[in-house]
């Protein structure tokens, strides 16, 4: 059953939410206080918003909704990695994915549903770009899980999951300001990281946005022959025309650039595709994240060999680049990107 649509508080900035709040009640402090229910307090139903008359929580349900989406499938991984599966009112399936650790809680968000970039590693983009997530459904996706688990104060966020999040660049860039809105959740810039496969032009927009949000790029191989094949985007924008950007990044916002890329057996992780990736990241301020592939429904690529993986880490820490191998977390539960919704999707 479809939801009625309508306007979502968390795809709201405070000024755009009193605008729309001056049809029900005139005391413009109302407005702060359903903000503080929502952000401080963690309450996502306006029924348990006691400081608000009655009449004004039946006249705000009507129109108005905390968030906008539903969760549909969770599933806990023994790592405590949780999977989320959202429908959207018009019934499409994303994902997100809360991620604990001893030091941190970090939450994976999508921007689209589907994705139209085809790279050969993933799940997301195995049936297309569906559409682009609302401001509102990119931020519901973070409230819903911070609600989920009360005993881990969020610390970061990485919009790394279903979609490119830079083809739907104005809803992701609104989305990052809320999370970052002194009145909204007020999480720290830095703490923020964009993921992209590549996109020139939307790069170049976002080193001008004076946000100081991470970036990381996924390149996954060092050469275009290489990297036509698995990150297919590759072929409109080449690795000059990226790296050359990645410069124009680093120029212009004088922060560093994490580069991911993820190791699969037989495909990129020669010590001759490390070497490849020494030379083309020579005099770029960068991070290079190893990322060993994780299985997808749907592929024939296996996980790197530890001996090869060890090869390619020890080969690119002897010529200085910084570089850490991140963990596998969630495998025992559809670990990649996008798996969940697909089965969903498929259900
Ligand atoms: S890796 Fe990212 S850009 Fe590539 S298909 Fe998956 S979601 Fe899309």
């Amino acid at each position: 059953m479809c939801m009625k649509k309508k306007h979502v508080i968390s795809g709201l900035f405070p000024d755009e939410l009193q605008k729309l709040l001056k049809d029900f009640v005139s005391q413009a402090y109302r407005g702060r206080q359903i903000l503080d229910w929502i952000y401080e307090k963690n309450i996502l139903s306006f029924s348990k918003m006691s400081n608000l008359p009655d009449k004004l929580r039946d006249e705000l349900k009507l129109v108005f909704e905390p968030v906008s989406l539903i969760e549909v499938d969770k599933q806990i991984s023994s790592d405590k990695t949780t999977k989320y599966v959202f429908k959207t009112y018009d019934d499409e399936y994303i994902e997100s994915v809360f991620i604990p650790t001893r030091k941190r809680a970090t939450i994976c968000i999508s921007t689209q549903a589907g994705c139209a970039f085809g790279c050969m590693f993933c799940a997301s983009g195995k049936n297309g770009l569906k559409r682009n997530l609302s401001v509102g459904e990119i931020v519901s996706q973070v409230l819903l899980i911070r609600k989920d688990n009360p005993e881990n104060p969020i610390t970061n966020i990485v919009i790394m999951g279903m979609g490119e999040p830079l083809a739907n660049y104005e809803n992701t860039l609104k989305a990052v300001r809320i999370l970052n809105h002194p009145e909204c959740l007020r999480l720290a810039a830095r703490r923020i990281t964009i993921s992209t496969c590549g996109l020139p032009e939307q790069i170049l927009r976002l080193a001008k946005e004076g946000l100081q949000i991470e970036l990381s790029i996924s390149l996954h191989a060092a050469n275009n022959v290489l990297r036509n094949r698995i990150v297919p985007v590759n072929k409109k924008y080449p690795l000059e025309h990226l790296m050359q950007t990645a410069r124009d990044y680093i120029r212009i916002t004088n922060r560093v650039i994490t580069f991911e890329y993820v190791i699969i057996d037989g495909v990129n992780d020669t010590k001759r595709d490390a070497e490849q990736l020494i030379s083309l990241l020579n005099g770029i301020k960068c991070k290079v994240n190893i990322i060993p592939f994780n299985p997808v429904d749907g592929t024939d690529f296996r996980p790197p060999k530890a001996f090869k993986l060890e090869e390619f880490q020890e080969t690119l820490q002897a010529s200085g680049v910084n570089v850490t191998v991140r963990r596998s977390r969630g495998t025992d539960i559809k670990g990649a990107c996008g798996q969940l919704a697909a089965h969903s999707n498929n259900a």
